[in-house]
């Protein structure tokens, strides 16, 4: 395992030098929130953030892709086919990536990708991408990682992991990917033991101060109708807005729709990411909706991460307690108060 130093002046450099091999992204500060960007001479990156608002899975998950693309025209030497949209996969590093939003690709990663079905733009851009990911020293209140598995400085599904040393980084290579990416990187210098045990009390301290429990051990053991039919659903959804703000920032969500859209006699395939708290989201053909009653999408919210992904995948919860759905909701629905409720819930 490699473990290297950088001055945060060798990084930067390191960093320009591996744009000749990978598209690198870092994040950026825009207006009041951070974003990853490609990394441009002059523009940023600020590693002395909290995280992204919105979450990285847009890199190897875009918001809205074009899929295929066909035309009409009988005149067409090949009308009414489908035509797989050209793409770009060649790698990308995403550097500072926090360790929850590598976890979280780990959590999604059996959907898209198992023995029975594999997602070709979404397994392609993700076996494409780096993941170097930059511990958390100062966790924010609303984070729960080590609740959910992870960790500020949890290595799970990362390539790469960075320790902020102040003024300096330690980088320690985790995988073949992110050894072959540290071995591009220019300048540093090995790392002593003196350096490792730094980072390893830094990440220590890091843990302690998440101080917070989220019991999930009992979901796996509930009935599933005794959760669906809980009482507490109407209460826990009363305030809900439907806005769809938690699904829309959230690492491990994945729902989408897939639209045609035709100009004329050219179409595009389109796949968007969807929410299960849009009422349109179930609405049948028929005009019959399962699921037309705000409390009814709540249920399903919650169900997904903590009961039916649980069961399915006997991966742990659907979540990386990254925080974000508890810090944007406009009305404080807070994903840490269900579970408790959830887990701890009995019939009297
Ligand atoms: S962010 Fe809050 S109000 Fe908006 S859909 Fe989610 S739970 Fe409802
Ligand atoms: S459910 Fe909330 S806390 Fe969990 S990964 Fe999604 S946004 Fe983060």
């Amino acid at each position: 395992m490699t473990q290297k130093t950088f001055t945060a002046e060798e990084w930067m450099k390191a960093l320009g030098g591996l744009k000749d091999t990978y598209k690198i992204l870092v994040p950026v500060k825009e207006g009041d929130f951070h974003n990853f960007r490609p990394l441009v001479k002059g523009e940023g990156p600020d590693f002395d953030y909290q995280n992204t608002r919105l979450s990285p899975r847009s890199l190897v998950y875009p918001q809205s892709e074009r899929l295929f693309e066909y035309s009409l025209d009988e005149d067409d030497p090949d009308p009414n086919i489908l035509k797989e949209d050209p793409k770009d996969y060649s790698p990308q590093a995403v550097i500072g990536i926090r360790p929850c939003d590598a976890h979280a690709f780990q959590i999604v990663k059996p959907n898209f990708d198992n023995p029975e079905y594999r997602d070709p733009w979404w397994v392609r851009r993700f076996e494409s991408t780096v993941l170097v990911g930059l511990g958390c020293n100062e966790p924010c209140s609303t984070c729960f990682c080590i609740q959910v598995g992870g960790g500020p400085f949890s290595e799970k599904g990362l390539d790469v992991l960075l320790y902020d040393l102040g003024g300096r980084f330690l980088a320690r290579g985790l995988t073949k990917k992110g050894e072959e990416l540290l071995g591009k990187a220019e300048g540093g210098n090995p790392a002593g033991d003196d350096v490792v045990k730094d980072a390893e009390d830094l990440a220590e301290s890091a843990s302690a101060k998440i101080d917070v429990s989220i019991p999930t051990d009992k979901l796996k053991g509930k009935e599933i109708n005794e959760l669906f039919e809980a009482p507490f659903w109407e209460d826990v959804a009363f305030a809900c807005i439907n806005c769809g703000t938690c699904t829309y920032l959230c690492p491990t969500c994945w729902c989408f729709d897939i639209q045609d859209e035709v100009m004329g006699k050219l179409g595009d395939r389109i796949r968007n990411w969807d929410s299960c708290m849009f009422p349109l989201f179930t609405l049948h053909g028929s005009g019959h909706n399962p699921r037309s009653r705000k409390a009814q999408r709540v249920r399903q919210r919650f169900m997904h991460k903590l009961k039916y992904y649980v069961d399915r995948y006997d991966n742990g919860v659907q979540c990386s307690g990254c925080g974000r759905c508890v810090r944007y909701c406009p009305v404080n629905i807070d994903i840490r108060e269900v579970a408790r409720l959830m887990n701890g819930y009995k019939i009297n």
